[in-house]
């Protein structure tokens, strides 16, 4: 039997995040789910690795009312994919409901879509978003605790006189390495992390692009009728607002476009609108704003002063790749789309970019050499598919599925074959 350990102080623990969501039909109270979860934690004497806990069958009480339980963000504490044995763990136990609402479009006085979609968080969309990004280099881990410590300082009340921070995020990079999607996730995350003190959190997406091309002449109207809106939503102190603001790199272009025509009134008046009305919603305790940019060197300099986190987004490296690849792949396979020479597909594997790479060098006798093989197939996809985007890679399968022979329950060996022709095509197409 293994030793039991000697009890540690709580301030030596380190806290781990564990998300639990509640079932869309259950009524059970947020607090009473929480002790449950704790009690079975406590209880539960296995190391704790991000991924989902079995909701006990034998706890009628948890099995009625939870969807999952997921241990998050360990990956933190660990250097060198080390273990994090349960009493070293302080779990904090977040418990949530996904809304099922859908995003709710604001339709302009002629019928027109407006430039801005509004969610409540947690949304259903955007479950499991956060997890299917992947950066090098703990890039989401740095924005959550960006994000939670300025959540922190205005909840405290730091007078921003002496420190000052405030809550904007600038994201920018080349297209499709994720930024909107980030920025999305980041809500959510936060929304669930925050439910406590704000237990109502929404997200209103605006896109820069339309709000100052489609409906230019529209454009003063526009701002001023989003920005009543957020300051409506704001005032009320339980609610955290996330404000999207997608390409504000457009704001550097309408600002240039303005100044080079002869009557550029209209527009300059539109785009200092927009920074007056974010410096008046900085102030606000309870907003977070979230902007992305293609380009970096257009936006307009009176934005990015205004940025207090600006982080670079780049196309992901082969890690990055091979990991996008394998969740596809485990997709396909859950799907029933390819399948692999074992009869449970559904249970089959395929080992991470790390474990891949510790199988490699030190082959175990047990370990079918099958699987290997195809391990090292995907490894190349991965670096085969250098310079390719975040979005090119989760839409390779799909193309590399549309060009098979034989589409119908396709082996893996051959879907990779295809898969790696696919990506070289598409790269000589880039
Ligand atoms: P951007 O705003 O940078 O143009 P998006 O957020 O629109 O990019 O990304 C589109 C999609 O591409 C994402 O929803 C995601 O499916 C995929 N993607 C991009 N980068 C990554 C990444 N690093 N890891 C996983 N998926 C990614």
């Amino acid at each position: 039997p293994t030793p039991i350990p000697p009890p540690m102080p709580d301030v030596e623990k380190v806290s781990v995040s564990v998300e639990v969501c509640l079932k869309h039909t259950s009524t059970a109270r947020v607090e009473d789910v929480k002790c449950a979860v704790e009690r079975l934690l406590e209880n539960r004497s296995m190391s704790y690795v991000d991924g989902p806990i079995m909701v006990p069958q034998d706890d009628p009480f948890l099995e009625e009312h939870v969807q999952r339980i997921c241990i998050c963000d360990t990956d933190e504490w660990l250097e060198n994919h080390d273990i994090l044995l349960f009493w070293q763990v302080k779990p904090v136990v977040h418990v949530f409901q996904l809304s099922e609402e859908g995003p709710c479009e604001d339709l302009s006085e002629d019928g027109q879509p407006s430039s801005f979609n509004e969610w409540i968080l947690p949304a259903k969309e955007f479950d499991g978003l956060w997890e299917s990004l992947i950066y090098e280099s703990s890039l989401k881990q740095r924005l959550l605790r960006y994000a939670a410590s300025a959540l922190l300082f205005t909840e405290k009340g730091v007078d921003p006189c002496l420190v000052s921070w405030n809550r904007i995020v600038l994201l920018h990079g080349p297209p499709g390495t994720g930024k909107t999607s980030l920025c999305k996730a980041l809500a959510q995350k936060l929304a669930i992390r925050f439910n406590t003190r704000y237990p109502q959190c929404q997200l209103i997406e605006v896109n820069a692009h339309s709000l100052f091309s489609k409906w230019f002449s529209e454009s003063g109207k526009m701002v001023a009728k989003l920005f009543s809106k957020i300051q409506e939503m704001v005032e009320e102190e339980n609610n955290l607002i996330f404000v999207l603001i997608d390409e504000i790199e457009s704001l550097a272009a309408a600002r240039s476009a303005a100044l080079s025509r002869s009557e550029p009134s209209d527009s300059i008046r539109v785009v200092n609108a927009l920074l007056t009305q974010l410096d008046k919603l900085k102030s606000a305790p309870n907003v977070i704003i979230l902007t992305t940019s293609n380009i970096t060197t257009a936006i307009d300099i009176a934005f990015v002063d205004r940025a207090d986190i600006k982080a670079y987004v780049g196309p992901p490296t082969v890690h990055a790749r091979y990991e996008i690849l394998r969740s596809c792949l485990q997709e396909l396979l859950r799907a029933g789309v390819i399948s692999t020479c074992h009869s449970e597909d559904n249970n089959f594997m395929l080992p991470s970019f790390f474990g891949l790479k510790e199988r490699l060098s030190t082959i175990e006798v047990s370990e079918p050499l099958a699987k290997l093989d195809l391990c090292d197939q995907l490894l190349r996809a991965a670096e085969s598919c250098e310079g390719l985007s975040g979005r090119s890679l989760r839409k390779l399968p799909f193309l590399a599925h549309a060009a098979l022979e034989n589409p119908f329950n396709c082996h893996i060996n051959k879907f990779l074959q295809t898969m790696i022709a696919t990506a070289t095509r598409e790269r000589s197409e880039l």
